[in-house]
């Protein structure tokens, strides 16, 4: 059975309440049209997440929107990967285009959160996506491959069962961003693919890819119908239940 992966990032807008409604709305509109194949997730924001988790009642997967590596420490503001665990958070999204461009966070940081989500048998949710000027210059390529190389470096062919990517082009996102075309998007999704199976010769293939960048409920489907797409990481056309459901019954 081919999974069907959607999900959102809540990003700095819903409080504990809010997320705790939301979810509740979310897994009941869900439940009403079965979909054994759909792997969903929300990652709502650190506040949330213990209520999040309780409310989800494992029917929607739960993730952390970043994580230090450290276990404990002099790390002032940062959230480790055992307090994570303990609260029974399933992933964690790691690289998402703001943490690298508002936050500074490199390839190589990726790599250490990915390293330590798999260490503590979270799931790492690696997102990855060339900015406009990538785009301009014709380095996609290269820029897809070296966010995989090194974001993925010293993961074992074992632990990359574990591991889900999200295509996210940076000039896509958000209310600034324009969707790519489902064929531009499935262009990158192939690359993302082919390096993977690359890196991860036996299990690379079956690392799940999802689109996000500007989703919404008249272009989820025409994504969706391409073959190297395996789901959809929406961000505000799923911030209503409501919205988020109807798209996920459409595709
Ligand atoms: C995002 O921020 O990761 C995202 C995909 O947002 P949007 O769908 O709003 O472009």
């Amino acid at each position: 059975m081919k999974r069907i992966y959607m999900g959102t990032n809540l990003k700095m807008y819903k409080n504990n309440q809010e997320t705790v409604s939301y979810l509740k709305e979310l897994k009941e509109k869900v439940a009403a049209f079965r979909c054994p194949e759909l792997e969903l997730f929300v990652i709502p924001s650190f506040t949330a997440l213990a209520e999040a988790v309780k409310a989800a009642e494992g029917a929607i997967k739960i993730g952390a929107q970043n994580m230090y590596w450290e276990d404990a420490g002099e790390y002032t503001g940062e959230i480790s990967p055992k307090m994570l665990k303990a609260i029974g958070v399933d992933l964690i999204e790691i690289g998402h285009s703001e943490r690298r461009h508002k936050f500074g966070e490199t390839n190589f940081d990726a790599n250490r959160k990915v390293l330590a989500a798999l260490r503590y048998g979270f799931t790492p949710l690696l997102c990855i996506g060339e900015t406009a000027v990538d785009k301009e210059y014709r380095v996609t390529t290269e820029c897809l491959r070296e966010q995989l190389k090194i974001g993925l470096y010293g993961v074992t062919g074992e632990q990359a069962r574990h591991v889900w990517i999200a295509y996210e082009p940076v000039w896509a996102i958000g209310v600034a961003g324009k969707p790519a075309t489902p064929e531009y998007a499935d262009r990158s999704h192939q690359v993302i693919k082919e390096t993977l199976a690359e890196l991860f010769p036996d299990c690379g293939q079956e690392i799940p890819v999802l689109y996000g960048g500007s989703v919404n409920s008249q272009n989820a489907t025409g994504l969706m119908e391409q073959p190297a797409i395996d789901g959809l990481f929406i961000g505000r056309a799923a911030w209503e239940a409501d919205s988020f459901a109807a798209i996920i019954k459409q595709v």
